[in-house]
């Protein structure tokens, strides 16, 4: 079979995004309103959910016949799968994978990040969205401090992880903490990155009018710690790299839906129950759990993962203005697919 597989749009398959769970310890009012997922709300019972051997034998699959060479491990909080350490170890096996990531929330990083790292993870996404205490409280719904993340950065630091920074900016929630953060990560190590709040799912209750775009975000750093561009890495990089005039150091700004980059998207997702999602914003995905479990070869699981893909024609960031107006289309949560 040829190495690599290319959609309709001509975007070949390059990296992947795996949910190992579609649970959180964290209950963020954009990504898990408590109000929607509460005591009552029925998560994925084990037996639907992937095991690591299930996700290994497809990780394998599609980096020795798509030319997968990049992994993201994310949720829900894929901290909070059990033993998750063990399945980064599986995956650090195969030969053609040679960058393993992680998107976390930070908050059990100091029990983890050791052990992440001795399996095989290069680095971790951490998540926070303000460094006023009493705001984060707020935003994440279960009272969870700003230090506890804080420490999750350094326990990853210590544990020698790359470390980026995710801040989602959503309008009315936190447009005040974008020079704060700017101002405390200048002076550190770490890359923060602040993303457009995006319409993924349903449960959240986007609107466009709280989006703070990449160009005001732009605007009101650059007035007070001037920033210049930076070249990008590689074609497909999604972050608008930045850095500081004063100090080299690097920021960028994440412009999923004032400048959408569908045209060289080039991800796929894994749902913790095993459907492959082709877009961030599809309605559902395509089941493999089945196509696994139901003893398909490993040429029958590729050949089934090519005819997916080869026939993907996903851009909904590129049209998204002509979708707004309509009546709401069915959308997989975040959750569910971890970004
Ligand atoms: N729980 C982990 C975390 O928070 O990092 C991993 C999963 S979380 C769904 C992945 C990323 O998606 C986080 O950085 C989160 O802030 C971001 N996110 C969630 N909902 C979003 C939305 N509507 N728009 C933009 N980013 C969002
Ligand atoms: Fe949990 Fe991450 Fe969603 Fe927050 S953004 S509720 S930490 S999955
Ligand atoms: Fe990729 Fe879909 Fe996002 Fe476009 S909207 S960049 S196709 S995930």
């Amino acid at each position: 079979m040829d190495h690599s597989m290319i959609d309709k749009l001509g975007r070949p398959l390059r990296d992947l995004r795996i949910s190992v769970t579609d649970r959180c310890n964290f209950r963020c009012r954009y990504c898990m309103p408590a109000e929607i997922f509460d005591k009552d709300f029925k998560f994925l019972p084990k037996k639907e959910i992937l095991s690591f051997e299930e996700i290994t034998r497809l990780s394998t699959i599609l980096a020795k016949r798509a030319g997968i060479q990049k992994l993201r491990i994310t949720g829900g909080e894929p901290l909070m799968r059990h033993e998750v350490s063990r399945l980064i170890a599986m995956l650090n096996q195969i030969e053609e994978i040679d960058d393993i990531a992680m998107t976390t929330n930070g908050s059990l990083l100091p029990l983890h990040a050791k052990k992440l790292k001795e399996a095989g993870l290069k680095r971790v996404t951490i998540s926070l969205d303000s460094l006023d205490d009493e705001k984060f409280r707020y935003i994440n719904g279960r009272d969870v401090g700003v230090n506890k993340v804080l420490e999750g950065i350094e326990a990853a630091e210590d544990a020698g992880l790359g470390v980026k920074m995710n801040m989602v900016v959503k309008r009315g929630m936190n447009e005040d903490d974008i020079l704060p953060m700017a101002r405390y990560f200048k002076g550190t190590n770490v890359i923060l990155r602040y993303i457009e709040y995006m319409d993924v799912g349903n449960a959240n209750g986007w609107k466009l009018n709280h989006v703070v775009s990449k160009k005001e975000i732009f605007s009101m750093i650059n007035e007070e710690m001037p920033i210049e561009p930076v070249n990008p890495n590689y074609t497909g990089e999604v972050a608008n790299r930045f850095k500081f005039k004063e100090n080299g150091h690097e920021i960028g700004i994440i412009s999923s839906v004032t400048d959408a980059f569908c045209s060289t998207c080039s991800r796929a997702r894994l749902s913790a129950d095993g459907k492959l999602v082709t877009c961030l914003f599809a309605s559902d995905g395509h089941d493999l759990r089945d196509v696994l479990r139901s003893g398909a070869s490993d040429d029958e699981v590729a050949k089934h993962i090519q005819y997916i893909w080869e026939n993907r024609d996903d851009q909904y960031s590129a049209e998204r203005l002509k979708h707004t107006d309509k009546k709401q289309i069915k959308k997989i949560e975040m959750s569910h697919i971890g970004g």
